[in-house]
């Protein structure tokens, strides 16, 4: 006998549009069971219907619930080190590249996948300190209608109506995507007048991108929170200038520590 919370669970994740077998491993219950409250001792439908029923499943194109604060993160996460792949048959792959030196944010990244889509999400290492977080879906450019050919820094990158109103909403967690990807939180040393050892540490955040529109997405997000910053030019011969973002006033660092922090 399983409870009833348990058989509603099973029916929210199929809303969802997860698979069988993925709410049988979540739930802990069987394929079977899961059918039989169902069905019944109705028949289940053809395989090629239940197929039909989860591709449908799409917070842009047929009206599901979006995590709003999954999908500001997720999407700070994309603008930063994110790219979209067409595979087989209209199906794309997400992939976000995350540093091996961070298994944190590697967590918080695949959580954040899970929480915008009911999507199984899969690691590949890449060999050279990075690993893929990547999940397949039909649906990856309706909510990263960004998607295009080429790399970012070489189009336009303009949000939405619907994200920026998003963004607006839920600036902190998209800033924190920002900064997980493509920023960091730095330890600066300045020697103490006099004394020889000692230092003043004082911590500050860096932010740099190549695309002129990520950086403009990025500073208006935090004019929106009242963190000043300041930006310079870093010059990367022979590839394109990218434009760098420091955070450094005390309070602002403070500010920023609130909601973003060290990686880990
Ligand atoms: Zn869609």
């Amino acid at each position: 006998m399983y409870s009833r919370d348990v058989v509603d669970e099973t029916f929210r994740l199929k809303a969802l549009g997860l698979t069988d077998k993925a709410i049988a491993t979540q739930c802990g219950v069987s394929v079977q069971a899961i059918r039989h409250w169902r069905y019944g001792n109705r028949r289940a439908p053809a395989t090629e219907a239940r197929r039909q029923n989860r591709t449908t499943y799409c917070p842009r194109c047929s009206n599901a619930r979006l995590d709003e604060h999954a999908y500001a993160y997720l999407l700070g996460l994309y603008l930063g080190d994110g790219h979209i792949t067409a595979s087989r048959r209209g199906v794309y792959v997400l992939w976000i590249f995350c540093d091996n030196k961070y298994p944190g944010l590697i967590g918080l990244c695949s959580d954040a996948m899970q929480k915008v889509f009911p999507v199984t999400s899969f690691r590949a290492s890449r060999g050279d300190g990075c690993t893929a977080v990547k999940a397949t879906s039909k649906h990856w450019p309706c909510l990263f209608p960004q998607h295009g050919p080429g790399h970012k820094h070489s189009r336009r990158i303009v949000l939405e109506t619907w994200q920026q109103k998003i963004v607006d909403d839920h600036p902190e967690p998209f800033v924190r995507g920002l900064v997980h990807s493509d920023g960091c939180r730095v330890l600066n040393r300045i020697r103490k007048g006099g004394g020889k050892d000692e230092y003043y540490e004082y911590p500050r955040y860096h932010f740099s991108n190549t695309s002129q529109d990520i950086v403009g997405i990025f500073t208006s997000s935090l004019e929106q929170l009242g963190i000043p910053w300041t930006s310079h030019i870093q010059r990367q011969p022979p590839f394109k200038d990218k434009t760098a973002i420091s955070v450094s006033r005390k309070e602002a660092v403070a500010r920023m520590d609130a909601f973003v922090g060290p990686k880990h």
